[in-house]
């Protein structure tokens, strides 16, 4: 009888002290989001504190789980090493309690981690991350967190329905957004702020619908007047990315700005994209749309031939943070292309400097969207249609 009550015990105990672990199935559901944070490494550090178990991917079994390691990960020859062990299989999957941390080449993520070995041996990482968490660690690279309440709850619902829609779109893909400037900056759980947290709490599940479903929601910094219609660079073309007029973005840093380019960059940079000019001697805007960003313009080198190029090409040609947006004017001085230009970014959707002058002049968060997105509405996750 004992020996029956002490079993008893044992197994309730063994049931409390076992670790929860979260299981994810192979498709994410709507509030799982997968981020690319790292690609094309040969290493990546990995620090797990706190209890964790790391599966080997296909095929999947447990391989390793403990409550403390601290080592790095490598793309070995036939399989993925990981300390000074190399196991047959196209990568891990780190899963770890709640309240355990993860860190990747010495940055905190929130979620499960999966390191995967590419074809060309490399690795790439992917964070599987709850929407909500993801939101907490995009907030703050996207938003000053000293900002008003009213256009830090407008990013959230933005941002929400952007990565909300880039995950439906991506759903047959190893991952749906990447951490960098091409999606949304994601800074894991070193970004996340008190302010900006707060944002994506009392807005928690709601995003932006049109026609009732969502819709992929741009942003950007500074629209310097008008915004962009979306089919001048996309193909989307719908009511609420059609553009509307904005005065409430005079007061930002981002407003008016000039670059300076040596001609000689501007033709490497040209010339590793397989345009075959020579020596540049003028560079002429052929045609701005009506949103005052440029549609088109030459380039003439001195032999004559010129190269045609949409506003868009030309900005990723010099690189987005120098030729910030496509709202410019251009002439040549010396040695050096100097572009004038008004604000930053595509222009596409809400422009979050007008957001923030918006929200001073006590406009709610509402308001704000619909000023942007003419047309569309508020609603929640849960009633969409899947
Ligand atoms: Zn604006």
């Amino acid at each position: 009888m004992k020996k029956i009550f002490y079993g008893i015990i044992l197994l309730v105990a063994s049931f409390i002290l076992l670790p929860v672990f979260p299981t994810l199935p192979d498709s994410p559901p709507d509030s799982v989001i997968r981020v690319l944070i790292l690609d094309d490494k040969d290493e990546v550090s990995i620090t797990l504190k706190g209890r964790y178990r790391i599966y080997s991917l296909s095929p999947e079994r447990i391989f390793l789980e403990g409550s403390y390691l601290n080592t790095n990960v490598t793309a070995g020859s036939e399989g993925i090493g990981v300390g000074n062990r190399e196991i047959k299989a196209s990568g891990i999957k780190i899963y770890m309690t709640q309240d355990s941390n993860i860190y990747v080449d010495g940055k905190r993520f929130r979620g499960n981690i999966d390191i995967i070995r590419k074809e060309n041996k490399k690795l790439m990482v992917i964070n599987y991350i709850a929407l909500e968490d993801y939101l907490y660690g995009v907030l703050y690279h996207e938003v000053s967190h000293r900002w008003p309440i009213e256009v830090l709850k407008a990013q959230a619902i933005a941002a929400r329905t952007f990565a909300l829609y880039q995950a439906r779109q991506n759903k047959m893909q190893l991952y749906d957004l990447r951490s960098d400037i091409y999606s949304q900056v994601y800074g894991g759980k070193a970004g996340e702020k008190w302010s900006t947290t707060k944002a994506v709490d009392a807005t928690r599940g709601k995003v932006l619908i049109y026609k009732g479903d969502i819709f992929p929601s741009y942003y950007h910094a500074t629209c310097a007047g008008l915004t962009e219609d979306a089919s001048n660079l996309w193909n989307t073309d719908m009511l609420p990315l059609k553009g509307v007029p904005c005065d409430f973005c005079k007061g930002s840093p981002h407003y008016r700005w000039t670059r300076e380019i040596p001609i000689k960059l501007l033709e490497s940079k040209l010339k590793d994209k397989g345009y075959k000019v020579g020596d540049i001697i003028s560079v002429n805007i052929l045609s701005k749309n009506i949103s005052g960003r440029v549609d088109k313009l030459e380039i003439k080198d001195v032999t004559g031939v010129s190269v045609i190029l949409t506003g868009k090409d030309f900005r990723q040609i010099i690189g987005p943070n120098d030729a910030r947006s496509t709202k410019f004017d251009v002439s040549i001085k010396r040695d050096n292309l100097v572009l004038n230009g008004l604000g930053w970014g595509h222009g596409v959707g809400m422009c979050q400097w007008g957001a923030y002058g918006m929200a001073r002049q006590k406009k709610k968060c509402e308001e704000i969207l619909k000023y942007y997105y003419p047309g569309a509405e508020i609603s929640t996750i849960d009633k969409l249609k899947q």
